[in-house]
């Protein structure tokens, strides 16, 4: 495993980052062991840098697995907190759930645009003032955006970007491939560290997981990148193809095929907050009036089951 310094922040990160979304709620569902489990067989494996978000519900999985590590693990989350107080609550809800009085890195989550950045600089602040405080040691943003990462790179403030880059653009909501890369480049030498997210589009590009990991991988101004992994096999496989091996396990990773199913009738009111929540366009009102999906735009963020009020929409 390779590590490497996350920008200027002085946090050691190992290249290979633990997208946690996959063990929750959100997707896989796994047992509080059964994630554990998984956390502590990628630490075996060299992973000491875990994402997260306070959306995911994944917390418990990691602070489960923390209290057995023998390494230091590095835990970055982030929150769509939207005010002053509701940032306060997931810095404190954080530093509880994982049990640590100072957090490594604490991010604004999914910033979409200029104007969503600009509508929650009272969140910025609540960061700001955590990281003077010595509550967090880094802050910075995730995005899926070209746009903001570029713009992220010019201030100063920011320590670290976690942008959405896949060798085909999947997800970028503007520009493309390129766009993103010049904005991470851009990013590196201002300074901030950057850990990438969706490198196989949340499982759009499963049918070239290799060459799509590989890939991110492969981008020197990525000093990590986040993979999700729900079982053994995918991590085993994985962090093999990083190593330039071919592991058994890659023939059961190959059969995956995600999925999603909406429980339609009488479940789905039509009330559209899921489609307002997905930020690819993969999901529509259908003629009948009902949530209808473009398998096609998911990128399999599972962002949308947690809008759901009815519960209608889960991974299968
Ligand atoms: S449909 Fe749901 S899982 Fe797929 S990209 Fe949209 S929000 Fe994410
Ligand atoms: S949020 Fe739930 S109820 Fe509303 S449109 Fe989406 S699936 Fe249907």
């Amino acid at each position: 495993m390779e590590y490497r310094e996350l920008g200027d922040t002085g946090i050691l990160v190992s290249r290979v980052c633990f997208g946690s979304l996959t063990l929750g709620p959100l997707c896989a569902n796994l047992s509080l062991a059964e994630g554990r489990d998984l956390l502590l067989e990628a630490f075996n494996l060299g992973v000491t840098f875990i994402d997260s978000a306070e959306q995911y519900r994944t917390y418990p999985y990691i602070r489960a697995a923390l209290d057995q590590s023998e390494v230091p693990i590095v835990v970055a989350s982030k929150t769509y907190a939207h005010n002053d107080q509701e940032a306060s609550w997931a810095i404190e809800d954080a530093r509880i759930a994982l049990g640590r009085e100072t957090l490594d890195i604490f991010l604004l989550h999914e910033v979409r645009d200029e104007e969503d950045w600009h509508s929650r600089s009272a969140v910025w602040q609540v960061l700001l003032d955590a990281k003077a405080n010595g509550i967090i040691k880094a802050i910075g943003l995730s995005t899926h955006s070209a746009r903001v990462a570029s713009m992220a790179a010019n201030i100063s403030e920011v320590d670290i970007i976690h942008p959405l880059l896949n060798l085909a653009g999947i997800g970028i909501n503007d520009g493309g491939t390129d766009a993103m890369l010049s904005a991470i480049a851009a990013a590196k030498a201002a300074g901030k560290g950057v850990y990438s997210m969706k490198a196989i589009a949340g499982g759009g590009l499963m049918h070239q997981a290799k060459e799509a990991i590989c890939w991110a991988y492969q981008q020197p101004e990525v000093d990590a990148v986040a993979i999700g992994f729900k079982d053994r096999a995918e991590l085993i496989t994985d962090i093999g193809w990083l190593n330039g091996e071919e592991p058994a396990e890659a023939q059961e990773v190959a059969l995956i095929d995600r999925n999603m199913t909406f429980d339609k009738e009488p479940s789905c009111h039509g009330c559209g907050l899921c489609i307002k929540r997905c930020s690819t366009g993969a999901l529509y009102l259908g003629d009948d009036n009902l949530v209808a999906w473009d398998k096609s735009k998911c990128l399999y963020c599972g962002y949308c089951i947690a809008a759901c009020p009815w519960f209608c929409i889960s991974f299968c």
